[in-house]
């Protein structure tokens, strides 16, 4: 898993090389799902990652949201539980204050690695960030 985890990580750490314009400052507008209309979807590579990154918080179960925001953003602290492991639509998204959407263009070569890895994982595509998270917790009780 560690190696998977690697490949992931090594794609996230592309997109913060590639010369876009990018500038989030974690206002965590992105992470209020039934305000923006919009849910991050994650390959089961990046669940996984983001699985254990949430784990090494020592959390267990995630936490139940009634507002529609992401699981993982904290009420209390309004921070990200596992923000150097978001997944890549976090980091792609459409925030107008970190710059916007960025083209799929520019970012395709990046999106066909973690697809790659969802296959090479046994993965169906991408789900919807809760759903993904619940499968990535199935997948971990089932080791
Ligand atoms: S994983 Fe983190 S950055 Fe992504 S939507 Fe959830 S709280 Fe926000």
């Amino acid at each position: 898993m560690k190696t998977i985890f690697a490949k992931v990580r090594a794609v996230y750490a592309e997109l913060e090389k590639r010369p876009v314009q990018r500038q989030c400052i974690a206002r965590t507008q992105c992470c209020q799902f039934q305000l923006t209309g919009l849910t991050p979807e994650l390959t089961k590579g990046e669940a996984l990652l983001a699985w254990q990154a949430f784990r090494a918080t020592g959390r267990k179960e995630l936490p139940e949201r009634t507002d529609g925001a992401c699981p993982l953003l904290q009420p209390a602290t309004g921070r990200c539980l596992i923000y150097a492991d978001r997944p890549f639509g976090c980091r792609t998204h459409f925030c107008e204050a970190a710059g916007g959407m960025i083209p799929r263009q520019d970012v395709v070569d990046l999106i066909r690695r973690l697809e790659e890895i969802d296959r090479e994982l046994g993965g169906d595509g991408p789900h919807q960030i809760v759903t993904a998270l619940t499968a990535a917790l199935q997948n971990h009780k089932t080791r």
